[in-house]
Parts: C-alpha cells; sequence; structure tokens
C-alpha cells in the first residue's frame, strides 16, 4: 500500500493520462481522524466496458453516532491504478462524502479500457484505505471466450463467520453476484451463533435510517466479507432481510398499515444504497429504489438482474403453504410487476448474448412438499405466483431464448433443476435451467431431515439436485460452448478459517435443453 506522501506525490503530478473528475466547488471539511475511517473496507460494482463504481463509507467509529464523523461533508480522493503497486495512476479524482448520505461515496470512474483489471484506492484527510481490485466488462462488440463470477446469497452475520467469502476472495473471478439477504434484519442476542457480542446500539430490528446503516456497519466490518469485496466488482440485488422478512410491496408482515411500512422501507432502501457500489439510478427515491437493470459482458453473456420484492403482490394464502389453488393462478398477482416483466422480455427478445444469465431471489422452478394435507408449495417463491412464472415460462419457449439461466438465492439450499413449458409434465420443453445457491452463513435444513427432503426431490424429474445441510457459494465459468457450475462447500460454519471444497458441479451445453452432472 502507497503511504500518503506517495499517494499526495500521485496526485500533485499530474501525469499526461490523469485527467480529474469535475469537482464541486462547495466548502468541504478537511477531517482529521483519530482512528482509520476506513473500517467498513471499499468495494466496487456494476462493470461496464469502460467502468466501474468505487465505494467506501466513512466511519472511524462504526458503531457510533454517525459513524463517529461530525455531521458535515468531506473531500475523498480517489485513484485507479494499472499496477496493485498503485503506480500507473490511470484516473483520479475527488468526491463527496455527505451526512445525508451517511458520509459514503460512490464513484462513477470511466474512461478505463474493456476487459482489464485495476486497482483502486481512497484517501480522506491524509489516511489511505486498502488497495482493492477490480475489472471492467468486455467491450460491447466483443466476443470473449470466457467469463468467470461466483453468485451468493444469506449472510446472516449471528449464524455463523464467512469462510466462504475468505475461500471466494482467493478465486480469480471478474464479478461476484450478490443475490439478497445481505443483511438479516432480526434483533441480535448477546449469545449468538458467532459467540461474539454486538454493541447495544445494534441489537434492536432496525426501524429507522441509523439503526439501518448500524447494522450494515456491522455486517460490513467482517473482514472477510470486505476481502469478498476488495477482489472483484459486485453486481448486488436484494431479497427481504434487507428491509423485513417477507415483505411484499408495501405490505410488511405484521399486517402495519402500508403508509407505515413504506417509511421503514425508505429507511431500508437509503441505507442499501449507502452500502453498496450502486451507480446513481439506482439512487433512492423516497421508498422506491430501481434495482432491476442489466449488464452485458460482450456477446458471450448478458444479466438481467431482477428485484422480486418491491413490486409484489402480497403472499397468497396468508403466507403459509398452500395447494394448488385459483388464488396462486391468478394472473393478476405478482412478482415482478408489469413494468419489469415487459422489461425483462424486451431484453431477453433483443440479447444476442450466447448465455442469457437472470440473477434473482426465490425458487423459480416448481417444487412441491407432499404432507399429510397432500400436496402444498411454498406460497413467498414463485411457485405462489404461479400464473406469472408459467406466463414467464411459456415467452422463453415461445421467443425462443437462448440458455436461460436463472440464479436463485433466498432458500439457504442448493438446488438445481430443469425449467419446464409445464412442469407437471415431464415430456414438457425445458425452456432454461435455475442454479439456487446455498447460503453463506444463513442456517440450512436439519441433516436428519435431509432423506425426506430427498425423497421430495426424487418425485419431481425435473430437480436435478438438492443439498441442504451446506453453506457456501458457486462460482460459474463460461464458454461459448459450456455453462459450469461449480458448487462449493463449507465444512464448519462456526469456523472463519474452515476448509471449503468443491462439493458438485453441473454443466449446460450452448443450445442443449437442460443441465447435466458435470
Ligand atoms: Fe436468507
Ligand atoms: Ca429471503
Amino acid at each position: 500500500m502507497m503511504n500518503r506522501r506517495e499517494l499526495l506525490a500521485a496526485l500533485g503530478g499530474a501525469a499526461g493520462l490523469v485527467i480529474l473528475q469535475p469537482y464541486e466547488r462547495i466548502l468541504l471539511a478537511r477531517p482529521r481522524f483519530a482512528s482509520n475511517p476506513f473500517t467498513l473496507g471499499v468495494a466496487s460494482g456494476d462493470p461496464t466496458p469502460d467502468g466501474v463504481v468505487l465505494w467506501t463509507r466513512l466511519a472511524p467509529d462504526p458503531f457510533a453516532k454517525g459513524g463517529g464523523m461530525e455531521p458535515q461533508a468531506v473531500e475523498v480522493r480517489w485513484q485507479i491504478a494499472a499496477d496493485e503497486g498503485m503506480k500507473k495512476i490511470v484516473r483520479q479524482g475527488r468526491a463527496q462524502a455527505s451526512p445525508e448520505l451517511g458520509h459514503s461515496v460512490h464513484v462513477e470512474a470511466d474512461g478505463l479500457e474493456p476487459a482489464r483489471t485495476y486497482w483502486y484506492q481512497f484517501e480522506c484527510g491524509g489516511v489511505t484505505s486498502p488497495v482493492a481490485r477490480t475489472r471492467t466488462a468486455p467491450a460491447f462488440g466483443a466476443r470473449p471466450e470466457k467469463l468467470r463470477f461466483a453468485f451468493a446469497s444469506c449472510q446472516n452475520w449471528p449464524a455463523g463467520h464467512y469462510a466462504a467469502f475468505r475461500h471466494m476472495a482467493e478465486q480469480d473471478l471478474d464479478l461476484v453476484l450478490h443475490l439478497g439477504d445481505y443483511i438479516y434484519e432480526g434483533r441480535l442476542r448477546p449469545d449468538n451463533g458467532r459467540g461474539q457480542d454486538v454493541p447495544v446500539p445494534v441489537r434492536p430490528e432496525p426501524q429507522s435510517l441509523e439503526q439501518y446503516r448500524l447494522r450494515y456497519a456491522l455486517y460490513k466490518s467482517d473482514p472477510l466479507l470486505q476481502a469478498a469485496h476488495a477482489a472483484a466488482p459486485f453486481v448486488v440485488t436484494w431479497d427481504d432481510h434487507e428491509v423485513e422478512n417477507n415483505y411484499a410491496g408495501d405490505k410488511d408482515q405484521n399486517g402495519s398499515d402500508p403508509a407505515e411500512f413504506l417509511k421503514r422501507r425508505a429507511a431500508a432502501y437509503q441505507a442499501y444504497y449507502e452500502h453498496m457500489p450502486l451507480r446513481k439510478p439506482q439512487a433512492p427515491k423516497g421508498s422506491d429504489l430501481q434495482l432491476y437493470r442489466r449488464l452485458k459482458y460482450g456477446d458471450l453473456a448478458e444479466f438481467s438482474v431482477l428485484d422480486t420484492r418491491q413490486y409484489r403482490s402480497n403472499q397468497a394464502n396468508n403466507d403459509k403453504a398452500s395447494p394448488r389453488s385459483a388464488e396462486l393462478l391468478d394472473p393478476s398477482r405478482v412478482m415482478l410487476g408489469a413494468e419489469q416483466e415487459k422489461w425483462l422480455k424486451a431484453g431477453l427478445t433483443a440479447s444476442g448474448a450466447v448465455w442469457n444469465v437472470i440473477p434473482q431471489q426465490l425458487f423459480m422452478t416448481q417444487f412441491a412438499n407432499y404432507g399429510p394435507k397432500g400436496e402444498t408449495f411454498s406460497v413467498d417463491s414463485w411457485d405462489g405466483y404461479a400464473a406469472e412464472r408459467n406466463r414467464l415460462m411459456r415467452f422463453l419457449h415461445e421467443a425462443k431464448v437462448r440458455n436461460a439461466v436463472v440464479l436463485t438465492g433466498d432458500s439457504h439450499k442448493n438446488l438445481v433443476s430443469d425449467l419446464k413449458l409445464d412442469f407437471d409434465k415431464p415430456d414438457s420443453p425445458t425452456v432454461g435451467v435455475e442454479l439456487a445457491g446455498t447460503a453463506i452463513s444463513s442456517g440450512g435444513i436439519d441433516p436428519d431431515k435431509a432423506p425426506e427432503w430427498d425423497k421430495r426431490v426424487a418425485a419431481q424429474p425435473h430437480l436435478k439436485w438438492f443439498e441442504g445441510v451446506k453453506r457456501g457459494y458457486v462460482t460459474c465459468t463460461l464458454d461459448r460452448k459450456t455453462y459450469r457450475a461449480d458448487y462449493w462447500a463449507v465444512d464448519d460454519v462456526k469456523n472463519a478459517k474452515s476448509p471449503v471444497g468443491k462439493s458438485m458441479t453441473f454443466v449446460v451445453e450452448s443450445d442443449r435443453p437442460g443441465v447435466q452432472k458435470g
């Protein structure tokens, strides 16, 4: 890492290539820090062929009021280099960290080369951040030979350690997709699964912006999560726990007045934006935040990142498992909402990509349970919005969408499935593949119940693999012929140093429907 004098010298000695960002003409405080302001790490995200978002949040005392910052704006400098030693600076500038956004910084750096690895670093008040790695996307017209990324979800802090992120940070990845449950909002107890008490202000279930900020500060303090962010750009989307368990649009699970709940949602959404490497179009507008968006990796892959919480209808059957019913098949009940559905279909129709990847949250495949009351379905996942799901399956079939691969979080289980035009008919056309990944740390199924789950899966031939005991994440290696998914499993989630090993590999061959064991 570069020391203060080197950084200031590099900033001062404007080489020919260096272009300063437009500098906002306001009076900014020059802070003096008694301790490191970069306690929450740094991150990058949403790569394009010529740029990437750089993120940090100043918090010298992360669990104190305002993260330990005075309530005034300060200036943060940033640099992007072609080398890890931060000697060959290619871009640099200044950004404002304001108290209105929790002293977070979102720099939309541009002017970079496509498909290149870069390193970046922040400086504020004479203190430099760690140096972190990022990577731009290939040029829009490019025909890339290879892409390698990871996807992950569900990192309940009190449930265990982030050995999965430690392992992920050691991999050479073009990007990481985070599919939600980045935080959990539940009340934190002193006797949690980490055996590590949390500061008192962090304990209550967050309702206000300040409380959500504290919750993110706790999660972001984890060194292994910071290492994963420092190793590759993240593309994030959310699920329910970023706000509240199983919320749906403007409805919480307690039947609160929607107008009241939307105030809480606005606080949660703002805290989410403040802590994620997101671009300006994703800045919150009141209780709204447009998170669904598309990223392109040349003609090799397109990512249509979905938001299945903000626009959805309330869960059917009072959020309890339900048999097939007119309610589940009511076409007006939606997960995506009309606008997002239209946007998704338009993008998939126009896509020239070999792989059409759809990162999202809930099981999209049909997944029946067979209990004493007969066949039932989860109503929080796509089975609870079967009409919209079936409509999407029909679209994938009729529009001949090439190589649709749905990536899924939420369930804390590994599940590999063919997506069918008609899930009740095994001979029905396969219209895509779903790869669901287990949680980073959140609890899975009881090992004693595994045989029951296996029986349930065996009865549904479109389901190819199920495993719900292990924690972990998934890496995907794509070339123009093959999509390979490697499932990684953590031995012991209670141990940050736990070994992580490969548990299973699945492959999809381009233009051949269905997923196979690799
Ligand atoms: Fe979860
Ligand atoms: Ca969830």
